[in-house]
């Protein structure tokens, strides 16, 4: 990808540059100019690049300027953008209609390699977004356990349905509070909050209401507030078959039993990235169910959730939760999807690769920023955050200096290196990232803070 190419290129002739214009035009008709609120650059106080294409780990805004993108549509580009084979097996779908509203030959390679990929999801549903699987999800364990409740972290992000939009509220763990306005408090009664990688806000949750909790729901990796890793959870590969009682996840997958709840590995970003079979293949650790998307739809709209079979037996026609789509297992974005995760499947080399890329990346950002920062990474997400110490949960998270980010952000962005406009997201790294686009990315690094 752009060997020689001048990244940092600049065609300053417009007085006004294009993505300005458009987002002030956008501003008049669309709420802050996006459709989606982090894509403002809020957080760093500048003006969004509006994105004109993107191909390979390179990505072009409307004013000719090029950057290495590490943002990778927030999760699915895990091959790049624009992969020849993906593309053309949505052309190849195209031709034959955009939708059918009827069931389809890829629906079902879809599913049986799903399965194939990831074990436990034996039986699985495919939607639009991640936000329907998990919202889905949540029904299902619901309907399954004839529970009401259940329990999420804060600072993990399950999509924006009502039930989800929750955090902690100040004064007791047990108080959800809304976190978006139009959220009924009665909405949100029934999430419980705990905290990421304390076993004992679970446990207490769990002591006060042991037959009322349906399911605990989680990121086996914290990719929403940064990136944080289960703690004293080992790779699979490293574990000692004999000894070692596991990390944050085992605690999970053993309290839920215990308690006839369900465990949900929200895996909408780590499936398919951190391992063929996700955090849990990773981990080995087997959840009740899961839930997927960016990658699984391979840069189109689509997202999934599945698990045991008596479970998803629950979902509607074959059971009583109901659940539907439109353009459920559309046949562009399975078309997509399917391709993607052949890709994947056939290149056994690729998640060391990626693990690599982004070891180089990270052990860089440690070695010339010292205790300055606190750098958590795994496989190919990576964070950096502006706070010394370690970051092992949210209030971590929340320590980190958002100010000197944001100049970290713009100093990459002059440069050519197109982060996420936040503290609070992870850097993404695709197969598509060259060597050389990494080395050049750790010099700017080093540059920074030379
Ligand atoms: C992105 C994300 C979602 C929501 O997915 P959308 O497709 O944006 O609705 C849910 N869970 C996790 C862990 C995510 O990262």
């Amino acid at each position: 990808m752009g060997e020689g190419r001048d990244v940092s290129r600049r065609e300053e002739t417009a007085a006004v540059p294009v993505s300005e214009a458009l987002f002030s035009r956008a501003k008049k008709y669309i709420p802050g100019g996006v459709n989606s609120p982090v894509r403002a650059y809020g957080s760093v106080g500048l003006t969004p690049r509006f994105i004109r294409s993107a191909r390979g780990d390179r990505i072009f805004d409307v004013d000719g300027n090029e950057y290495i993108d590490y943002v990778c549509s927030w999760g699915p580009g895990i091959l790049g953008s624009a992969h020849p084979r993906v593309i053309q097996a949505v052309q190849q779908a195209c031709e034959n209609g955009l939708t059918f509203g009827a069931p389809t030959e890829r629906e079902v390679e879809l599913a049986e390699l799903i399965a194939d990929r990831i074990p436990s999801v034996e039986v699985s549903r495919l939607v639009s977004s991640g936000t329907e699987a998990v919202m889905s999800a949540v029904r299902v364990a619901r309907g399954f356990t004839k529970r009401d409740k259940i329990i999420k972290f804060r600072g993990c992000y399950h999509g924006h349905s009502d039930g989800l939009l929750v955090r902690a509220g100040s004064a007791a763990l047990t108080t959800s509070v809304p976190d978006s306005a139009g959220v009924p408090a009665d909405y949100t009664k029934n999430t419980l909050v705990a905290d990421y990688n304390d076993e004992a806000s679970v446990e207490k949750l769990f002591q006060n209401d042991p037959d009322g909790i349906a399911a605990v729901v989680v990121e086996p990796v914290a990719a929403n507030m940064g990136v944080v890793l289960p703690e004293g959870e080992e790779p699979r590969s490293q574990t000692d078959p004999a000894g070692g009682r596991g990390g944050f996840l085992t605690f999970l997958r053993e309290i839920t039993e215990n308690y006839g709840a369900l465990l949900i590995f929200d895996e909408v970003i780590t499936g398919f990235r951190l391992a063929p079979g996700g955090a849990q293949e990773y981990f080995g650790i087997r959840p009740d169910i899961t839930t997927l998307g960016k990658i699984v739809g391979g840069g189109m709209p689509m997202g999934a959730y599945g698990g045991r079979r008596e479970i998803m037996e629950m979902v509607s026609p074959a059971g009583p939760v109901y659940q539907a789509g439109t353009l459920s297992g559309n046949p562009i974005a399975t078309a997509a999807g399917l391709e993607t995760l052949k890709i994947l499947g056939e290149d056994p080399g690729i998640y060391r690769r990626l693990e690599e890329k982004t070891e180089k990346l990270a052990d860089t950002v440690r070695r010339v920023a010292g205790d300055r920062v606190s750098v958590n990474q795994i496989g190919s997400l990576m964070c950096v955050f502006f706070t010394p110490g370690g970051v092992t949960d949210y209030s971590g998270a929340l320590r980190s200096d958002t100010g000197a980010y944001a100049e970290y952000f713009s100093y990459m962005l002059e440069r050519g290196v197109y982060l996420a406009p936040s503290q609070f997201e992870a850097v993404f790294v695709s197969d598509a990232h060259s060597g050389e686009d990494i080395q050049r990315t750790c010099g700017i690094i080093e540059e920074f803070w030379g």
